[in-house]
């Protein structure tokens, strides 16, 4: 067994703090990765104060997660000692079912095994990336293109791809008018994303105080939405919306800006449900969607992308000891974009 160094929660109400575990030796089919940076992202911190139930503690949060091959099993093909490597929010899937064998594994029928609040098939608990290594099948690894920093990598793993999977489905691109509610760390990947595929993108904020920023990272329009004419001036306005708010929001009033046939794709998740009305779907023959993260392959695809388009997240850097503080400040909306943990002193 690897002793590890770590992050945890040890219940909903405590802050995360110091946190000693043993990984798995390496399998033969296992890649040991030496963990350089983890993003944070708001689902560690959905999960971590068990706003969605169901949570299981101590948890060490991060999903985000970067860094360099330390050995690998004696059957493993595709990484050697050095390379550059990240695992997103999952870590084994059945493999079998046939969402895992057409590239779908976050849709397994067994379901994914989580990177962390999750259980290996032996029944152990999985432990996520704020931590100084990780043992991972190396089917669940991704390669880090080396064009691409390290730290500003990580928050492809997760929310690289939870933008960039939707943007794909629902074809952005010239001619597409697509809104991203919130810019946040999905959001302003989101941006840059569609940006990059070539749609025509407004940001939709709580305030103006993101304007500037929003523009530099590749936003066409920006609009506060505290501003009750945005929704007079946008009506009918998008083919694509993706909200990637992590609290409730009225989505009728968002609805009401989709053209005839357009979809707004729900990303964030609100420890609430939010109520939906019939009217403002049927007018306009809208479509209401969700999409979770992205398989292995589109991952990986997603990250070949980044490097082609020189695209990668925008963080602010900090140590592991600060990461109260950034829930914190994360809540308030107070992060340009990504929080990124410096795993270094654990090490
Ligand atoms: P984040 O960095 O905290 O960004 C969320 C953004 O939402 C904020 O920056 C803010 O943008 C806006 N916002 C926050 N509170 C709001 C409120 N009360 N009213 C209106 N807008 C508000 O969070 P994130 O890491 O991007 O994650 C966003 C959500 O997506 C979370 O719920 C997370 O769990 C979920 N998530 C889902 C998936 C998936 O696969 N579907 C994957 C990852 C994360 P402005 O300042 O611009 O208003
Ligand atoms: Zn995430
Ligand atoms: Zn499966």
């Amino acid at each position: 067994m690897i002793k590890t160094k770590a992050f945890a929660a040890q219940s909903a109400t405590q802050p995360l703090s110091p946190f000693e575990f043993s990984r798995r030796d390496p399998k033969e089919n296992d890649v040991q990765i030496e963990i350089q940076f983890c993003g944070v992202c708001h689902s560690d911190i959905h999960q971590a104060r068990n706003e969605w139930g169901g949570s299981t503690f101590p948890m060490v949060p991060g999903h985000e997660i970067v860094g360099i091959v330390k050995s690998v099993g004696s059957n493993v093909k595709k990484f050697k000692l050095g390379d550059r490597v990240g695992v997103g929010c999952f870590v084994d899937s059945c493999r079998t079912c046939a969402s895992c064998t057409s590239g779908l594994e976050q849709f397994c029928s067994q379901g994914m095994v989580g990177t962390y609040n999750g259980t290996e098939k032996d029944g152990s608990p999985t432990y996520g990336g704020y931590s100084s290594q990780i043992v991972v099948d190396e089917k669940y690894v991704l390669r880090i293109p080396e064009s691409i920093p390290m730290d500003a990598a990580a928050p492809l793993l997760c929310a690289g791809i939870t933008t960039y999977s939707p943007l794909k489905h629902w074809n952005a691109g010239p001619g597409k008018k697509v809104a991203v509610i919130g810019l946040g760390g999905l959001g302003h990947m989101a941006v840059k994303i569609a940006h990059a595929m070539g749609a025509e993108v407004t940001v939709l904020s709580q305030s103006l105080k993101k304007k500037d920023d929003a523009k530099r990272l590749g936003a066409d329009h920006f609009y506060a939405t505290s501003d009750a004419t945005t929704f007079e001036k946008l009506a009918g306005n998008f083919d694509l919306i993706l909200n990637s708010v992590s609290a409730e929001i009225d989505l009728n009033a968002y609805l009401g800006l989709l053209k005839i046939d357009g979809t707004m794709v729900l990303l964030g998740v609100p420890d609430k449900p939010a109520p939906v009305s019939a009217f403002s779907l049927i007018f306009g023959r809208k479509n209401l969607s969700g999409s979770l993260i992205g398989g292995i392959k589109e991952t990986q695809e997603m990250l070949d992308f980044c490097a082609q388009h020189k695209l990668a997240s925008d963080i602010e850097l900090i140590p592991i000891q600060k990461i109260n503080e950034a829930y914190e400040r994360m809540i308030k909306g107070d992060v340009r974009y990504r929080f990124v943990i410096d795993l270094k002193s654990l090490h």
